[in-house]
């Protein structure tokens, strides 16, 4: 059977998420490495409380602000509207996370995306494999497929002079941040605000994505797909919303992430808060937005749902799809 086309990766009949080879990308790995290993050396020998408060604080902002806000829900989803130079702003704090470009961002999340959405996909694509395993393939290689989909960036995003920079600089952008804090802490906050936070943050999205592929809690679930997603509830809080991934298959285009009671979504609150500074409009939700082929809501996992969940899936019908 054809695979699927998705937003941005276009199938041909020969296009195929299943065959292909693992690769080492030395690029990226050596990226992580160092910055892991730096970590690992360092950290214990420059611990202060002033160094792990300058961690939280930037690991804190960028995640919510750069990862979750900028990069995914926004540049990524299209989830809400922004004026270009707050989408910039928030594309540039993206960057800092150190994970890629905005390119390269658009294209990993894509190409899982596109993977994940057809009947069956490669073991990589899933997080499949065992723990050490998926952690070296997730963090420092990459799938090669044989017949890999076509990929088109929208000319907006792709002619755009600020992301072609970032993406040919990304890994640089931890200059300038390192030489502030070298200036403002020495090395101790340069080691805590550059190596540790950036090792922290990559494997923490590795985890995130691992354990979110792979059981767990789940609103919905989507028939006919290689891979569901599942809600990592007790992470919400310090993934700022990205860790309700059972939410986010089955809304893939809603700003808001955590959408049963009592998930918090720190990503979502600072949307809201755009929106009061008038910075943020049209944005996606669950009840605005067509409903993906296949959804279907798994009551029996739900927590009580309050007044205002039940107004928000008021037009979610329990039991849906075609197929
Ligand atoms: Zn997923
Ligand atoms: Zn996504």
């Amino acid at each position: 059977m054809a695979a699927l086309s998705t937003g941005r990766m276009l199938s041909s009949k020969h296009s195929d998420p299943l065959n292909g080879r693992v690769v080492w990308v030395a690029g990226k790995s050596l990226w992580v490495a160092s910055m892991t290993i730096g970590a690992l050396i360092f950290a214990p020998l420059t611990f202060s409380l002033d160094a792990l408060a300058v961690f939280a604080v930037l690991t804190g902002v960028t995640i919510c602000l750069g990862h979750s806000v900028g990069m995914h829900r926004l540049l990524i989803h299209q989830s809400f509207k922004a004026p270009i130079w707050v989408e910039h702003i928030l594309v540039y704090i993206g960057t800092l996370v150190g994970m890629a470009g905005p390119f390269g961002m658009i294209y990993a999340h894509d190409i899982r995306d596109w993977a994940q959405r057809q009947r069956e996909c490669h073991d990589l694509f899933a997080h499949r494999r065992s723990f050490f395993q998926d952690a070296f393939w997730q963090m420092h290689c990459a799938l090669s497929l044989d017949n890999p989909p076509q990929f088109i960036i929208e000319e907006r995003i792709a002619r755009d002079r600020f992301y072609r920079f970032l993406e040919s600089t990304w890994m640089l952008q931890q200059v300038p941040v390192a030489a502030l804090l070298f200036i403002l802490g020495g090395f101790p906050w340069l080691v805590w605000g550059v190596a540790v936070r950036v090792s922290v943050s990559l494997t923490g999205h590795w985890l995130i994505g691992h354990f979110a592929h792979r059981g767990g809690e789940q609103g919905w679930s989507v028939d006919d797909v290689a891979v569901q997603g599942y809600n990592l509830s007790r992470f919400g809080l310090i993934t700022f919303g990205e860790s309700y991934h059972g939410n986010h298959h089955a809304f893939p285009e809603s700003a808001r992430l955590g959408l049963e009671n009592g998930q918090v979504d720190l990503g979502w609150s600072f949307i809201r808060f755009l929106q009061r500074m008038g910075l943020a409009s049209s944005i996606k939700l669950p009840s605005n937005v067509p409903q993906r082929a296949g959804l279907r809501r798994v009551a029996s996992c739900l927590p009580q749902r309050s007044a205002q969940s039940k107004e928000l899936h008021s037009n979610v019908p329990a039991k849906t799809g075609g197929h």
